[in-house]
């Protein structure tokens, strides 16, 4: 059968009043992003509280149903057969008809779910929902009704155009990303941070993100791998400015000068430190990391802490207490595992230390910074050689 358009469900809780208009407006426009690198022309549409996708030209239903799949916002996405209203005997004709296409197998059970919109339509919606059943139990002696729990809910409304549809395919669910500010994601080549990521813009936060790189230390084929993943994460984030920051000078200055146990806490606090700086440039309201209580030893809760310690932001952890099995399960949904895993050194594990402390003592670490004499002319000089490379747009 071919769908000439779309009907979007969407969670409407937490959306009443006036920033339900923010919400939709949001979510139409970022449709209609998704739907840019489908091969067809779509208008995306908002009428009476409901969200159509309509294609105006030829266009690939796969690929279009999985750009939707990518939108927060979405709950549902409905292949609609729009119908002229060439009167009720041909209602019933064409929903028999879309019934026998759509369902080869009539060994089910069905109900019928009118909608009259358009208040002069000659039948109220018991009627039609009498007939059309009538009209399909007669066209199927192998279909049954069931008004409790059916099989099959097949949706009549009758608008301008007639809507006939009755599958429901899933959407991301979550919230329209622009509906709740800006997040800096810090992002590594691992498995834990593009989940976080996308964990949070699920709640309709826009991300940009920031690599710390050490070259020659990690090659270009690393980085490019972080690239790859912040291209993966963009189909459900939008455009990501990934901000690639040269962290080797701060790195060996570390390591010169400080004990070598503290050397991944240290280095952690100074990417803390320059991610905010990077965020608060760029808008940002938050940070947001990868960290899982207890899968290293840079994220026991007392690393955590002196982490945190140098940030006034706000750091959100998404996965802090997922098991690594449940953030390689999202991992695979949402397609970032597979480049994940690919084996290219990552700048925190290249000066590692054979023992890391793993209660640090926040005393001891700021003792130790101050012995950083130089470092704040580094932060700046990693600040102003960003590069920053500009993914899914
Ligand atoms: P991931 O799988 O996300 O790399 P991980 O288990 O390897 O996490 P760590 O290396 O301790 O854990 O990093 C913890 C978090 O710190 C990461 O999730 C990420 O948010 C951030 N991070 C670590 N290394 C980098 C880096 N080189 N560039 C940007 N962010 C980083
Ligand atoms: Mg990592």
């Amino acid at each position: 059968m071919v769908f000439q358009a779309f009907l979007i469900k969407y969670a409407e809780i937490g959306i009443k009043g006036r920033n339900r208009y923010v919400f939709e407006d949001m979510l139409v426009s970022q449709i209609a992003r998704a739907l840019r690198a489908v091969e067809g022309r779509f208008s995306v549409s908002k009428t009476q509280g409901r969200i159509y996708v309509k294609a105006e030209s030829d266009y690939d239903y796969d690929e279009t149903v999985d750009a939707l799949g990518h939108v927060f916002g979405i709950a549902g996405i409905c292949p609609l057969l729009q119908v002229e209203d060439s009167g009720f005997e041909e209602l019933c004709r064409q929903v028999v008809a879309y019934m026998d296409e759509m369902y080869p197998d009539k060994h089910m059970t069905f109900k019928v779910m009118a909608r009259r919109a358009r208040k002069n339509y000659p039948m109220d919606s018991n009627e039609i929902n009498r007939q059309i059943g009538e009209a399909v139990l007669e066209a199927f002696p192998d279909i049954r009704v069931d008004v409790h729990q059916p099989d099959v809910y097949l949706n009549i409304e009758v608008r301008e155009m007639i809507n006939i549809y009755s599958e429901i395919l899933p959407g991301p669910g979550g919230m329209p990303v622009g509906t709740n500010g800006k997040g800096m994601l810090l992002l590594s080549g691992g498995i834990d941070s593009p989940v976080a990521g996308y964990m949070v813009s699920k709640r309709g936060v826009r991300i940009d993100a920031v690599y710390f790189h050490a070259p020659p230390y990690t090659s270009d084929r690393a980085k490019q791998k972080v690239v790859d993943l912040a291209q993966i994460i963009s189909r459900y984030t939008g455009p990501i400015h990934l901000h690639v920051v040269n962290f080797t000078e701060i790195q060996l200055y570390i390591y010169e000068t400080c004990p070598h146990e503290e050397l991944t806490i240290l280095m952690r606090r100074y990417m803390m430190r320059i991610a905010e700086r990077l965020a608060k440039e760029n808008g940002c309201q938050a940070l947001i990391t990868g960290e899982s209580i207890g899968q290293v030893a840079s994220q026991t809760m007392q690393s955590l802490a002196a982490t945190n310690d140098v940030c006034t932001m706000p750091v959100f952890r998404p996965v802090i207490a997922f098991d690594k099995q449940d953030i390689v399960d999202i991992a695979k949904k949402i397609k970032t595992f597979e480049t994940s895993i690919q084996p290219f050194e990552d700048c925190c594990t290249i000066f590692v230390a054979k023992h890391p402390v793993t209660k640090p003592n926040l005393n001891i670490i700021r003792h130790s910074e101050t012995k950083l004499t130089q470092i704040d002319e580094m932060v700046e000089r990693a600040l102003q050689t960003v590069e920053v490379i500009r993914v899914g747009e």
